[in-house]
């Protein structure tokens, strides 16, 4: 909340000059008419622990309240309540019912970011295990993270990005609105590689399942239960793939960018812009951590950036945001799952990005997905539409 004592959402959702939720056009005025003619975007946080981090380096942290929920996700929402931006917070369910970190996530869900689910442990290898402890992981995390959000998750992102046809499975008994967990990179084998090297060879995060991503599409998709990579069109779940660079499919997300440097960002930025490529950046709360924080180990001083100052990073972080805020309507996932779900039903397929921001759906009343039959019926509806387009050759794969 801001020192008025206003959400974000409910100002984005009834002062800020963004069409409203009902659909009813405002008053034009010259920011409604520019914020009108931007694509929308989202940034996101992986609120992942040090105790999630540790055992990629080959040791282990716990520690009541973690460093990162203590010291780097205020920073994060101090700077977000600056620049007066709605996220998607991927949070553990785990972390989520620790009493040490209530407060902050309560205050943070309170001020209209959106809860989004991170698994229930964070396990490492999500899609090898048995139907039964995936789940667990899945629904007891959705669980976990509504009971201190005050209301349910309606998107995913899976740990290590490691998604599979079983895992949206889970996610179609869930209802879930979207899946983000497709990171279309090239860069997975490297990422993990380097991992690996910082742990003296004792990590064993090698992610294969993860290189097919490289081949997604940018923008978001109708996943193939078999291949969540492909475009599929296998029902009303929708991805909303990670950024990547489009044509070199370079990585575009909050560490990637911070170790590159603002050159190669406004670069990537642009390309992404003009391809008309999916806003999804995500930061992880650790990118606002100082290794002399309380309870810090200084062994997560292999951990990329730890070793550049606090507030060189913050600085950095602040400058990307400016910049997204000046190029896209930065929205929560949710929403922009929302708006790309009409723009498919609308445009046979399509998600335009550029050109203008389609009005909120009303499916969405107070963060919450509506389960009436009406909404069921709308979705079969869409799903319809969409099972059409592909028969038709316009299937919902735009990329
Ligand atoms: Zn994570």
């Amino acid at each position: 909340m801001n020192a008025a004592g206003e959400s974000i959402l409910n100002r984005t959702a009834n002062e800020a000059p963004a069409l409203p939720t009902n659909g009813v056009a405002r008053p034009s005025t010259t920011a409604t008419d520019r914020i009108a003619r931007l694509p929308a975007g989202s940034i996101n946080i992986d609120l992942d622990t040090l105790r999630d981090y540790a055992p990629g380096y080959g040791f282990t942290f716990d520690r009541a309240a973690d460093p990162v929920y203590e010291s780097a996700l205020p920073r994060f929402l101090e700077l977000l309540e600056k620049l007066d931006v709605p996220a998607t917070l991927f949070t553990i369910g785990r972390d989520a019912i620790n009493a040490a970190h209530g407060d902050i996530l309560r205050d943070a869900f309170r001020a209209g970011h959106e809860p989004g689910n991170h698994t229930m442990t964070h396990p490492r290898k999500l899609s090898k295990m048995s139907m039964d402890a995936m789940r667990r992981e899945i629904v007891d995390g959705h669980e976990a993270v509504a009971s201190v959000a005050g209301r349910e998750p309606v998107g995913f992102r899976s740990p290590c990005y490691d998604v599979s046809g079983r895992v949206l499975e889970i996610l179609d008994e869930l209802h879930y609105r979207y899946d983000s967990s497709v990171h279309p990179t090239i860069l997975g084998p490297v990422v993990d590689a380097v991992v690996f090297l910082k742990s003296r060879g004792r990590s064993r995060e090698w992610r294969p399942g993860t290189y097919f991503h490289a081949l997604a599409p940018l923008k978001a998709y109708r996943p193939s239960r078999t291949s969540p990579w492909r475009s599929g069109n296998d029902g009303e779940l929708l991805e909303l793939p990670l950024s990547a660079v489009p044509w070199t499919r370079m990585p575009f997300y909050g560490t990637w960018t911070q170790a590159t440097g603002k050159k190669v960002f406004d670069k990537s930025l642009k390309k992404i812009r003009r391809n008309g490529g999916l806003l999804n950046f995500h930061f992880h709360a650790i990118e606002l951590l100082d290794l002399n924080d309380p309870g810090v180990d200084q062994r997560f001083r292999v951990h990329p950036g730890m070793t550049q100052p606090l507030e060189e990073r913050r600085a950095t972080l602040e400058a990307m945001i400016r910049d997204f805020k000046a190029a896209y309507e930065l929205v929560t996932l949710a929403e922009l799952a929302n708006r790309s779900s009409i723009n498919m039903s609308h445009n046979h397929g399509g998600v335009p990005q550029h050109g203008r921001v389609e009005p909120a759906n009303s499916r969405f009343k107070n963060g919450r997905i509506a389960r009436s039959t009406h909404d069921k019926a709308a979705h079969t509806t869409e799903s319809n539409h969409d099972n059409e387009n592909h028969r038709n050759g316009t299937s919902g794969d735009i990329s």
